[in-house]
Parts: C-alpha cells; structure tokens; sequence
C-alpha cells in the first residue's frame, strides 16, 4: 500500500512487467500465426486409441503441434485459443483436416491398418455456413472418404447454437463422419443434448481419470457417464490414462477405448506407422 501511494497510487505498477511480457508474447504468437501454415511451422502429431479389453490399435487423434522459430515447440492449449481470436483459427483448422486426411491416405499406401483419424474442430469452424461442404470439399480433393474421419467437438462447441449444431451434426453424420464430444463432463452436460445431437461417441474428460484409483468421487461420475452412454448406445473412451491401474478400473466399467500416455504418447508420423505395424504383429 505504502509504495503504491508512493508510486503515485499506481498499484498496477508492480505486475507491470509481468504483464508486459506475457502480452508481448501473446502479441508476437498471434502474428506468428498468420504465418505459420506459410513458413510450415505446423505438423500433426498423432496420438493412438485402443480397445480396452484387447488393446487393438482403434484409431488416433490428430494434434497440432506449432515450431515456432522463436519460442520453440509452443503447446495448443496456449496457441489455440489466441487463433480463436484473431481468426486464424479457421484456416489453421482446414490445414489440420487435409493434412490428416493426407496422412490417412499415405498410411493406407503403405499397408497400414484402416484406422480412424479424429480432429479437433473449434467453434469458428464449426459455426461456419457451409462448413460440412467445405470439409467434404477437402476430403474429396485428398481423396480421403468421410469415414475415415472423426470429427471431434466440445460440448462448449455443439452448444453456441444448439438449434444450427443439431442440423450441422445432423449433415456430418449423414456425410459419413464419426462425432465424438470431446471433454464430456466438464461442460454444461446437458442430458438432453445427448439425445438430440447424433453423436457417436462420448470422450471421458482426463480430469476424471487423473485421480480415479483414489478419489471415490470420480468413480462415481466416471461409472455413470458409461453407464448412461451404454444406455443411449454410445461408445465411450476415456483420456489421459496414465497407469496400467486406471486402465484396469475403466476396463471393469465397461468403457470402450482409452487414449493416454500409457498406451502411447503423441506420436510423429513415421513413429505412429511404426506403432501400428508392431501393435498389429502382436494382434495377430
Ligand atoms: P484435447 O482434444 O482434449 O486433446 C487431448 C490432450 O491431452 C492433448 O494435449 C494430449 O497430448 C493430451 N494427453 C493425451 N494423453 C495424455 C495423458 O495420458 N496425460 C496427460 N496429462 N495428457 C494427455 P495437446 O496436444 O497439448 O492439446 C491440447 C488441446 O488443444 C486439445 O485438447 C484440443 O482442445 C486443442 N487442440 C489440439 N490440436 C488441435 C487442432 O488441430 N485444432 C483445434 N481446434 N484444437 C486443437
Ligand atoms: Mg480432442
Ligand atoms: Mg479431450
Ligand atoms: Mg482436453
């Protein structure tokens, strides 16, 4: 209080700098942006799926990986949400569909299993007027059919509109595209949207998995989340198992699939057609 007054009663003063160089960050990331699909700054990383029960390779999940030349390998839950601002998000979001849809075909050359690629699709893209056109358009310039591809969305994504969301998942669905509602559990849930939304597949947000061998809390959530998406004929994979003993707890709940490092983490590429060759000499 004392330095403030001295300050001249400016007591912002004393996060100033703090402030300045996060902005200066945020700033420079937004700007890089513009020109990251450009300078081929982005790849995908591609995390693998499997069954619980059998742990057959099922699928993988794109993610955005950025190099920036500056700051390194700069994570998407920080670059993300500054692309939803400045609006570079929408391109960046169709650069991630083909290039998924590229490497989809290139693994399909090579032999590999028919796996599933699931995306992330943010709202701008999402509330798009013609954005099942626009994708279908992509896929069919790689030559990539829609099933192949999963389209996943959060809750806070299929809830902006619910009216245009239920239509445009609707148009999806009808296309051929998996949808998955990624994060479930954290969002507004709301049980009538499950019904509504023709929605394949529920994803068990990672915060409940993290502490689920110990915290009796999200046992409970957990199981009822699978209890009610077997009831409604969903499939369920949980996020972000990390121990052999999460994965035994989900496997007795009845989900489906997992995701997380313990299975793999992230991988580039040549490592993931590397994974799958070698996850399917041992289901074989
Ligand atoms: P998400 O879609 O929920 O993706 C799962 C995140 O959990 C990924 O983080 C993944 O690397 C991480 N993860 C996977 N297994 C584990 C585990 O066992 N433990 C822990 N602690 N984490 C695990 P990542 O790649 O940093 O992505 C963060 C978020 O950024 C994603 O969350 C998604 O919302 C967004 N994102 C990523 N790629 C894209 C994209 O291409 N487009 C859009 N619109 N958003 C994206
Ligand atoms: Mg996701
Ligand atoms: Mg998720
Ligand atoms: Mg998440």
């Amino acid at each position: 209080m004392y330095r403030a007054k001295q300050d001249g009663g400016n007591t912002l003063r004393f996060f100033a700098p703090e402030m300045q160089a996060h902005t200066r960050r945020s700033l420079e990331l937004a700007s890089g942006l513009k020109h990251a699909i450009e300078h081929g700054e982005l790849f995908l990383a591609f995390q693998p799926q499997c069954a619980l029960g059998s742990g057959v390779l099922t699928g993988a999940e794109a993610l955005l990986r950025w190099r920036h030349p500056q700051w390194g390998l700069v994570s998407p839950a920080e670059f993300i949400p500054i692309a939803e601002q400045s609006g570079a998000i929408v391109a960046i979001d169709l650069w991630v569909l083909e290039h998924a849809a590229r490497q989809v075909r290139e693994w399909d050359a090579q032999g590999l299993p028919e796996l599933v690629v699931a995306v992330n699709v943010s709202a701008a893209q999402f509330g798009r007027p013609h954005f099942v056109e626009e994708v279908l358009a992509t896929l069919r310039r790689v030559g990539v059919e829609p099933q192949r591809i999963e389209m996943e969305l959060t809750e806070a994504v299929a809830l902006k509109q619910p009216e245009q969301a239920e239509i445009t998942i609707r148009k999806l669905h009808a296309a051929g595209f998996l949808v998955a509602l990624d994060d479930f559990g954290t969002g507004y849930s709301s049980m009538s949207y499950l019904k509504r939304y023709a929605i394949d597949k529920l994803k068990i947000d990672q915060s409940f998995v993290r502490e689920l061998v110990d915290e009796s809390s999200d046992q409970a959530i957990v199981t009822a989340i699978i209890r009610m998406a077997q009831s409604l004929g969903l499939r369920t994979i949980a996020e972000g198992v990390e121990t052999a003993e999460q994965a035994q707890l989900l496997q007795a709940y009845g989900c489906d699939d997992m995701q997380g490092y313990w299975y793999s983490r992230p991988l580039e590429p040549q490592a993931f057609a590397a994974f799958a060759e070698h996850s399917l000499q041992l289901a074989t």
